[in-house]
């Protein structure tokens, strides 16, 4: 099964940094894709049904790959959407639970 997790761009916010057990490198095969905004609304919003924004990455897991998708347009700071994603990847539900 695979496991879809988008974040919305919101201006001002930072990506919610993980909890520490989902704060680590992914031990599978990672793929990191760094696209343009409009690329990344496209490769991230496919599952999404509502849509409210620019997504500033998202990520999907299936076994041990993960894809992390990177807008390169976004105002978040690339790095903490990289950690935020691999987060997701390792495990993290996409509510965000602490
Ligand atoms: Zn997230």
């Amino acid at each position: 099964m695979i496991k879809f997790v988008p974040i919305l761009l919101l201006i001002g916010c930072a990506p919610i940094a993980p909890p520490a057990i989902y704060d680590h490198p992914f031990s599978g095969e990672l793929l990191i894709k760094r696209v343009s905004g409009d690329e990344a609304n496209r490769m991230c919003n496919a599952y999404v049904i509502s849509r409210t924004g620019s997504v500033a990455g998202c990520s999907y897991s299936m076994g041990n790959r993960c894809v992390v998708i990177i807008s390169t347009d976004s105002l978040y700071d690339k790095e903490a959407v990289l950690r935020h994603e691999i987060a997701h990847c390792n495990g993290w539900p996409a509510d965000h639970r602490r």
